[in-house]
């Protein structure tokens, strides 16, 4: 193997795929795939099998495209609030891109082919597990709505590596896939920091790229390429294009985190270099979807302080915001940068949200001040009976509105049915410290408090005790008394619900007109299926056994995550009961409430 060369001045570099052994299609997106102008399967199942065969040699990297030339894009990034230099890609190639006879212009990625020059260490690959999940979920998002990179096939194969997860103290050797993914640009936040002066990159390995020209090309192209009526309208002032340039960016960042959150998606690794330059999904790790609601949640293991929680997501983009700003400097005065910022971000963030949040909830005919008051409540009253957030939204679709209020017990029966019971919450609340070792951190914070402070478990330790704390009230608690008082918490909103929804109401001279109006945005605003991480769980569980076809129904199911029109409206189903088996919930419908193995499920 050759030495990686140094090439100053270059944040690109030719690459080739290094073969896997005896690829294997795991599945395939037709809808990712038909923009790139590839036809629908044939019904003949040899043809079929000799397309399958073909988007395994070619979507591994064994085979590549006519006309492809894969190359690796240098980025950097700020990973958990620090400066980390050059990181990226040491695991993503670029194929090149298609134009199509629509006249859509689309990039292709291969993630998981092989060293690059910036793999440093690792070995550029990805693992099945890792790769269905991005595979399912980039596709998902875009069904849902949410603007996102594509993944158009996922392959595995006979290779493997070993990554950090042990059982009975053996490594555990894991089959490596790629997956083909497909969006206008890959290009990130990191991809302009890579820029930074020399004195920025010290102390760290690889390249630091020659500056200032060729960030002004990649600014060039940036804005020429995906921001062409930018380009256009301040084609003789630089500056007040790079400024309505970020502005641009600033606004669909903050439309995006408002979709997130408006879909209970916790992205998990906010770096900047997993920040798109034209504002779409990127980059799917350790993400989560919310189910129990709970605005502190984390579903990236490692991220300790939590500073990529589920309710830190829109101050931490704006944060990444800032990053951009300074690294687009000269080019972009900061002080203009952070203008715009203090301008643009919280406005449309907050406009965004409460625009999609009124769809959620109906509120079809009018705009009223108190939304966001009656949304924070909403939400409040989810955290407090810990109500999954999907199915709850989905609820509220079915909700009485009759003036007689028939059928409200009813309703908050099924409500109650998707709040957390005794025994999730036990689990979920579950003491994860020796309490030994608890009370000697507490006399450290007591004795030694700087060195408590240093040694960065204060918000462990904080964490801890709430879970103590928790569990003690928790054995207090019949499930009797726990369901009196959640019908008590919902009751309560559901009457400001009503209020609210009764002066919606008067905006609509005819009843009937508005009710139907109302479900009929709720249903396409509240999905019932989100890629919840133990339908991601099944799904891998059952790969790694060689049996894919439990990818390609969840893929489906996530093609159509809303209620479709003429459907009949349904029940959702009750909880798992004690004791299921996972092959139980494989064959469930996955609108039930998540099973209570879900509660305790880890992803790196
Ligand atoms: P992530 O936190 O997954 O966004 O990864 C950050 C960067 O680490 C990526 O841009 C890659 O360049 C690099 N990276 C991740 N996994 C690998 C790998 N298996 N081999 C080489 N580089 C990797
Ligand atoms: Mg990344
Ligand atoms: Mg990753």
């Amino acid at each position: 193997a050759a030495a990686p060369r140094l090439v100053p001045g270059a944040c690109f570099s030719r690459v080739r795929p290094a073969p896997l052994r005896q690829p294997r299609l795991v599945a395939l997106s037709e809808p990712a795939l038909a923009l790139l102008g590839l036809g629908a399967p044939p019904a003949a199942a040899a043809a079929r099998e000799e397309r399958e065969a073909e988007a395994a040699l070619f979507f591994s990297g064994n085979a590549l495209l006519p006309g492809a030339e894969p190359a690796a894009h240098c980025y950097c990034g700020h990973q958990f609030g620090q400066f980390a230099g050059q990181l990226g890609d040491g695991a993503a190639m670029y194929l090149g891109e298609v134009c199509t006879a629509a006249g859509e212009r689309w990039e292709l990625q291969l993630k998981g082919t092989g060293p690059t020059p910036f793999s440093r260490q690792a070995d550029g690959r990805k693992v099945l597990r890792s790769s269905i999940r991005e595979f399912l979920c980039s596709e998902a998002m875009f069904h849902l709505g949410v603007p996102t990179t594509r993944a158009g096939a996922c392959v595995t194969s006979q290779s493997t590596v070993v990554r950090d997860m042990f059982y009975d103290g053996n490594p555990k050797h894991e089959p490596c896939a790629v997956v083909l993914r497909i969006a206008s640009t890959f290009l990130r936040f990191g991809s302009f920091e890579i820029f930074k002066s020399e004195d920025e990159h010290t102390g760290r390995a690889g390249p630091s790229v020659g500056r200032n020209d060729i960030r002004m090309q990649m600014l060039d192209y940036v804005i020429s390429t995906f921001y062409p009526e930018i380009q256009a309208t301040h084609a003789s002032d630089t500056v007040q294009r790079n400024a309505a340039f970020f502005r641009e960016v600033t606004r669909r960042t903050a439309r995006l985190v408002a979709e997130w959150q408006c879909v209970g998606f916790c992205h998990g690794v906010l770096n900047t270099d997993n920040m798109s330059i034209v504002g779409l999904t990127i980059d799917y790790g350790p993400f989560g979807f919310l189910d129990r609601y709970d605005p502190d949640h984390v579903c990236n293991a490692s991220d300790n302080a939590g500073r990529y929680a589920f309710s830190k997501q829109p101050e931490v983009c704006k944060w990444n915001l800032q990053k951009l700003a300074e690294a687009l400097e000269p080019e972009l005065p900061l002080e203009l940068g952070e203008a715009i910022l203090a301008a643009e971000y919280d406005t449309e963030f907050h406009r965004h949200y409460l625009h999609k949040m009124r769809r959620k909830l109906g509120l079809v005919r009018s705009e009223r001040e108190e939304d966001a008051v009656l949304v924070a409540k909403l939400l409040e009253t989810m955290h407090l009976t810990g109500a999954d957030f999907t199915n709850t939204f989905y609820l509220l679709s079915s909700f009485p509105v009759g003036p007689e209020s028939r059928g409200l017990d009813d309703f908050l029966s099924s409500l109650t049915e998707q709040c957390a019971s005794l025994e999730e919450l036990r689990l979920a609340f579950r003491p994860q410290m020796d309490p030994r070792q608890l009370s000697m951190m507490l006399m450290l914070a007591q004795s030694n408090p700087q060195l408590f402070a240093l040694i960065g478990t204060r918000a462990n330790v904080t964490k801890e005790l709430e879970r103590v704390e928790q569990q003690s009230r928790l054995e207090q608690l019949s499930p009797a008394e726990l369901l009196s008082r959640n019908r008590g918490h919902w009751a309560d909103w559901l009457q400001e619900y009503r209020t609210r929804l009764e002066k919606d109401r008067e905006g609509d001279s005819d009843a009937a007109a508005w009710q139907a109006e109302r479900v009929r945005t709720m249903r396409a605003s509240n999905p019932r299926y989100v890629l919840r991480n133990y339908i991601a769980q099944n799904a891998i569980a059952a790969a790694e056994n060689g049996d894919f076809s439990e990818v390609q129904r969840v893929l489906k199911l996530l093609e159509a995550p809303f209620h479709r029109e003429g459907e009949a409206t349904e029940v959702l189903e009750a909880p798992e009961p004690e004791g299921a088996s996972r092959a139980a919930d494989r064959r469930g419908s996955y609108s039930s409430k998540p099973p209570l193995w879900a509660v305790e499920l880890c992803v790196t």
